[in-house]
């Protein structure tokens, strides 16, 4: 290889930066995610924003498309969901947590389950994962009130564990009723455990992330969950990229 000419990664990295600039506030809000390591060879090797990679559909299978039953609202979804005791974890929640935001969202961001902080609240994404979330929406043009946040479980796992194959299944009625209640623009998976439930399958983070995958015809986007960034701060790039896929199927 020529060392006088730039290597791929290097091009890449340069046109991410040209593409934050000219998508605009970015850089200027936002200095913290662009200050994240330099691209690895994950980065490498993600599809650009607009390239065919990135606009196209992922090869994973499409679910039917839910009705909604006669009569059925968020409300009764959520009253159902306060009372539940369909699973094991209705015996330790403080308050179960269905999820808020608009009825009519642009994006339903769907996380694992709810924290400390949910748990009291009884909403989701309060804690500083739910702040750091927040930071997220504002450089693509999305906030609280554009956007419909909830879990795959509705109840707190016991020291924030990962919900158990039993226990989502259990609480699926309720994702599923409220997909189909919400009928979203996209639909954006935080973490694997949400990814694994929406998508049925078990493939790594990196083998779904920077892919347009669909949920009965609804575009789904995949990237890591705020907690796990928040531990690990390489994460930040790969996030912004899969914020910035989000952005241009907006
Ligand atoms: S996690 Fe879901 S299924 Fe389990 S008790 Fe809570 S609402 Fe019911």
């Amino acid at each position: 290889m020529d060392p006088s000419k730039p290597s791929a990664a290097e091009i890449w990295k340069a046109l991410n930066i040209l593409d934050d600039f000219l998508s605009g506030g970015f850089i200027r809000e936002h200095p913290e995610l662009i200050a994240a390591p330099a691209p690895d060879a994950a980065d490498a090797g993600a599809p650009a924003m607009g390239s065919p990679a990135a606009a196209g559909q992922d090869a994973a299978p499409v679910r039917a498309a839910a009705a909604v039953p006669a009569g059925d609202s968020l409300a009764s979804v959520a009253e159902a969901v306060s009372g539940c005791t369909a699973c094991a974890l209705c015996t330790g929640r403080k308050t179960a947590v269905p999820g808020e935001g608009s009825a009519e969202p642009l994006v339903l961001l769907v996380g694992e389950g709810p924290g400390e902080e949910e748990d009291k609240s009884g909403r989701p994404f309060v804690g500083r994962a739910g702040q750091y979330l927040d930071s997220w929406l504002k450089p693509i043009g999305l906030d609280r009130a554009s956007c419909f946040v909830t879990n795959v479980v509705k109840c707190r796992p016991p020291q924030n564990r990962e919900p158990r194959p039993e226990e989502i299944q259990a609480c699926a009625p309720y994702l599923d009723r409220q997909i189909a209640l919400l009928k979203p623009t996209l639909i954006l998976c935080l973490g694997r455990i949400a990814a694994h439930r929406l998508l049925e399958g078990n493939a790594s983070l990196g083998a779904l992330r920077g892919k347009v995958h669909s949920l009965s015809g609804v575009p789904l986007v995949v990237t890591y969950h705020p907690s796990a960034v928040l531990r690990d701060q390489a994460l930040k790039r790969p996030v912004w990229e899969d914020l910035k896929l989000l952005k241009s199927l907006l």
